[in-house]
């Protein structure tokens, strides 16, 4: 094996932060040789940033009730130092934590595609400023104490801005306290949701989007109960059983072509292009929303 760089992880707990699932640590990867081959996960690369933080479990034993990261207060565990998981245990939420990400990442970006493939079949533009977000590079380390395996990181590019947190795990709703700026972002993320469940057949979508104005982190997906076990313990299934009637329609479905705006998809009163079952533009919609404009003015 060879050796690409250190990472090196400040774990004095005046340093870190600690939340209720996981504590944080400023970390910082000091590349010392050339990488042969790219290495760090999915890209963008979590190896190729300098600045990162490096985040690991805090142990909640299975009787212990599982904390609302949403609950006032519930983010800041007061306690420096909270116990840790076995390293097998470890080594799988840490697993499942990545896998999450990694498919939160591949769903979200996903959504852009088709946004892209719509409106150049319309040859139309979009109306709307289309916020631009990615989730977080990310990965993971084992540290070595006196040549036993010690722990298990994820390690994540550090995310530099203020922190939002868009939808809550347990919505379908924007998070109504947003300031104007940051809720338009949170209303195009639930129509990043509805896309979500259409184009993966009702199977996942997105929740508990959160992060700043560009870089998104601690994703959770809801999954049907049957897919819920390869997921983290934020899955709520519920979420999907209750989309049709829970989601409401915003002005990016109804221009996208899968929804009408400000009715749930149950609520549909017309047909949908596409059928609502994939993203379709219509060349004259931009007409159509300038008539509207100038109606109100
Ligand atoms: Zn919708």
């Amino acid at each position: 094996m060879s050796v690409l760089g250190f990472l090196e992880i400040d774990v004095r707990p005046s340093k870190a932060n600690y939340g209720a699932f996981k504590s944080c640590h400023p970390c910082f990867f000091r590349r010392t040789h050339p990488a042969l081959v790219s290495v760090g996960g999915i890209h963008p690369l979590v190896s190729s940033y300098v600045e990162l933080v490096a985040k690991r479990f805090i142990r909640i034993p299975d009787f212990e009730v599982v904390p609302d990261p949403n609950e006032e207060g519930a983010a800041a565990v007061p306690e420096p130092s909270r116990p840790r998981y076995e390293l097998r245990e470890e080594l799988v939420h840490c697993y499942t934590e990545l896998k999450t990400l990694y498919y939160a990442s591949a769903l979200h970006e996903q959504v852009y595609v088709l946004m892209r493939q719509a409106l150049t079949k319309a040859l139309v533009a979009c109306p709307f400023e289309i916020p631009v977000l990615t989730y977080a590079a990310a990965g993971a380390a084992m540290s070595i104490a006196h040549g036993n395996k010690d722990g298990v990181w994820i390690i994540e590019q550090k995310i530099e801005g203020h922190f939002y947190k868009y939808i809550n795990n347990n919505s379908l709703r924007p998070n109504s306290k947003l300031k104007a700026a940051y809720y338009r972002i949170a209303v195009f993320l639930c129509f990043c949701q509805h896309m979500q469940y259409i184009f993966t057949e009702k199977r996942c979508i997105i929740t508990d989007y959160q992060g700043t104005m560009k870089i998104l982190t601690d994703a959770q997906i809801s999954t049907r109960e049957e897919d819920a076990e390869h997921f983290s313990r934020g899955n709520i299934t519920s979420l999907l059983n209750e989309f049709p009637t829970t989601h409401i329609c915003n002005e990016w479905c109804d221009f996208f072509g899968i929804g009408e705006q400000n009715k749930t998809p149950a609520q549909i009163t017309y047909s949908l292009r596409g059928g609502g079952r994939e993203a379709v533009c219509d060349p004259d919609y931009g007409l159509y929303l300038q008539k509207k404009i100038d109606q109100l003015i």
